[in-house]
């Protein structure tokens, strides 16, 4: 009894020591954030870190190797390569990226999520300079045709959750009072799932995405009408955040000036429009 009591008590004592330890080294690993040469605060140590929402090929999604690539990954790329850090990529909800609540909570230093800038998202996050010009399409099943909102009344359409597209699809709906059924989905991946499998006749979000989704997997579906929201995508800092979106700023007319943004829109996006 006493000989068990004594291994006990020893055993205890054994993990509480263990605990102890592991509490300092936890301590001293925590990153508290770090500061570029050129002083500009960054949440992690030696990193840019990116808040995204994934799939949105072709801004971000993951190559086959795992790795999350696209449009907006190497004009980020190209102010970590600035401000002497590595971007590391934060995979995580739209919701969380337009409020402001992931950069207010130190969850990365910029969000890049082919992002439109919107008076109202202005409000919470300060927008770099446009960097990137959209407009809304509607996509159905080869085959299909649908030209006009109007055609799908008593019919289910596709959107996606907390979007430009899906604001602008409610906002039709509700003065023309027309009798569609809007179906949110949590991400473009879910979207364009419900399309190919006919949950949905059509299905609304940036015309480049589905130019993407046609290009790896041709014949599926087409894109039947466009609407042209005129929507400008921008990277989005901190609100208050100066320094860096400074840096954001610069690296992105540099790249337009030297030639690297032509070549990032000619790898990831196509020929581009005439201006
Ligand atoms: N451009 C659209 C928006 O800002 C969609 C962005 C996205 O889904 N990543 O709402």
């Amino acid at each position: 009894m006493n000989v068990m009591g004594h291994g006990r008590k020893a055993a205890s004592l054994a993990a509480a020591a263990i605990l102890a330890i592991g509490g300092v080294a936890g301590c001293a690993k925590e990153d508290t954030g770090g500061t570029t040469e050129s002083g500009v605060k960054l949440v992690k140590t030696g990193a840019l870190t990116t808040c995204t929402h994934l799939p949105y090929a072709p801004f971000q999604s993951k190559d086959q190797s795992g790795k999350v690539v696209g449009f907006d990954v190497a004009l980020i790329d190209l102010v970590a390569t600035k401000l002497g850090v590595t971007q590391e990529i934060v995979d995580t909800p739209f919701e969380g990226i337009k409020s402001g609540s992931d950069l207010n909570a130190g969850k990365c230093d910029v969000a890049a999520a082919g992002m439109t800038i919107t008076d109202e998202r202005k409000k919470v996050l300060d927008f770099s300079d446009p960097y990137f010009d959209a407009t809304q399409a509607l996509a159905v099943l080869t085959g299909k045709e649908v030209k006009t909102l109007e055609e799908l009344v008593g019919k289910r359409l596709g959107v996606q959750g907390g979007t430009t597209g899906e604001e602008y699809i409610n906002t039709q709906v509700k003065e023309k009072n027309l009798k569609i059924e809007v179906v949110s989905y949590k991400d473009l991946a879910a979207l364009q799932q419900a399309l190919a499998t006919n949950q949905v006749v059509a299905a609304v979000n940036d015309l480049p995405v589905w130019n993407e989704y046609i290009k790896a997997n041709p014949g599926k579906v087409v894109v039947a009408t466009g609407f042209d929201t005129g929507e400008q995508y921008g990277f989005a800092v901190k609100k208050g955040n100066a320094e860096l979106l400074k840096n954001v700023n610069e690296a992105l007319a540099a790249s337009r000036t030297d030639g690297t943004y032509d070549k990032i829109y000619a790898t990831w996006i196509g020929e581009k429009p005439a201006a």
